[in-house]
């Protein structure tokens, strides 16, 4: 099968030869939408292979208690994974004064996981 390029060039050549100066400038012009089309169509399968990896490594996302979990794993930072699509473990930390947080190491964001009773004579 003949290539776009070879047809476009085909195309202008038959133009020159019938000395028709409009359709040529036409031919071209088309020529370069081609191009475009061509470079957009480039730029769009990237963007759909890129966004294709997303769903396949994530199946399901939950959002439950101020965080994230993927296919029942986590918690992941919601700020990290919102912001950037980074996916971001959370840390448990525990202030001792009876509250347990939800921390990401990477933008230090907080979320209270649960609350005991401290004993502060004890500290
Ligand atoms: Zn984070």
């Amino acid at each position: 099968m003949m290539g776009m390029y070879d047809m476009f060039k085909d195309a202008v050549s038959m133009a020159q030869k019938a000395d028709n100066i409009d359709l040529v400038k036409t031919i071209l012009e088309l020529q370069q939408k081609m191009l475009e089309l061509q470079e957009e169509n480039i730029n769009l399968n990237e963007e759909k292979r890129k966004l294709e990896s997303i769903i396949s490594e994530i199946k399901t996302i939950e959002f439950k208690d101020d965080c994230y979990y993927f296919d029942g794993d986590g918690p992941y930072c919601s700020r990290c994974y919102d912001a950037e699509k980074k996916k971001i473990r959370m840390l448990k930390f525990d202030t001792q004064l009876g509250s347990i947080y939800n921390r990401c190491p990477n933008c230090k964001n907080e979320v209270l996981k649960e609350t005991y009773h401290a004993n502060i004579m004890n500290l």
